[in-house]
């Protein structure tokens, strides 16, 4: 462990860590929506014509703003972006299908993590691609308290999605910290580029299909395959992060 939190400090220039936050990726990691999004993404698609997508794609997607995933998946199949009209249109139907079929279910460990992020005196930060409604006016629900308007970055609030670094940077910049002072947890590729794109240590959950290598390719500093390795190895890592210089 000493070992990649060093790795992380040299690669990033930094010559301690100085923990006050935790950033949270929300599909995926809050959330056991990534399957509802797969399939809502692969019918939509399907009704409206396309015919090269079949429903793991959109795991490698996961994190991209709805258009930039629209506007890929279109040059692919017929060559050229797709049309504002097509955009609306396909995503529309897609978060109608996404509503239906997501059960808002949590990720099974989530809330025992947050509570020990929150008992380490560190601010739990939200930072995700969804503009999915559904999802987000439940937030409070799931997680009473925990995000407000202060500590949450959404579609709503960047000009670039993921893999740019823009939403993460944007978490660390609505809660006053520099990249050595906070860590994230995600679960996707995209979402991992984006964090490590703004220089903040990454670990990744693996709560998908998706081999663990593409998430390692990405850049994560760990990758480990549940919540409950994730609160088994958490406390071995802040420790860690108190003491360690270089
Ligand atoms: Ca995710």
């Amino acid at each position: 462990m000493i070992e990649i939190l060093t790795q992380y400090l040299q690669k990033n220039h930094f010559s301690h860590f100085d923990l006050k936050a935790v950033l949270f990726d929300m599909d995926g990691v809050l959330y056991d929506s990534m399957p509802a999004h797969a399939e809502s993404w692969q019918q939509t698609m399907e009704e409206f014509g396309y015919t090269s997508t079949e429903p793991l794609e959109f795991y490698y997607h996961e994190g991209r703003v709805g258009s930039s995933t629209i506007n890929i998946i279109t040059e692919r199949e017929f060559g050229r972006k797709a049309t504002e009209e097509e955009i609306k249109k396909i995503y529309a139907r897609k978060s109608e299908l996404f509503a239906q079929y997501n059960q808002g279910k949590i990720i099974p460990g989530i809330k025992e993590i947050i509570k020990f992020v929150k008992s380490h005196g560190l601010k739990p930060v939200l930072v995700t691609g969804s503009g999915q409604p559904s999802l987000l006016d439940r937030l409070d629900t799931h997680f009473p308290k925990v995000f407000t308007p202060k500590t949450m970055v959404t579609a709503f609030d960047v000009e670039h999605g993921k893999p740019d670094p823009e939403p993460y940077r944007m978490g660390l910049q609505k809660g006053d910290l520099k990249p050595n002072q906070a860590i994230v947890i995600e679960n996707a590729p995209l979402g991992v580029e984006s964090a490590v794109a703004a220089g903040i240590f990454t670990i990744a959950v693996n709560t998908g299909p998706l081999p663990d290598s593409v998430l390692a390719d990405a850049g994560a500093s760990i990758v480990l395959h549940s919540m409950k390795e994730l609160l088994e190895k958490i406390p071995e890592i802040l420790r860690q992060t108190k003491t360690i210089t270089v």
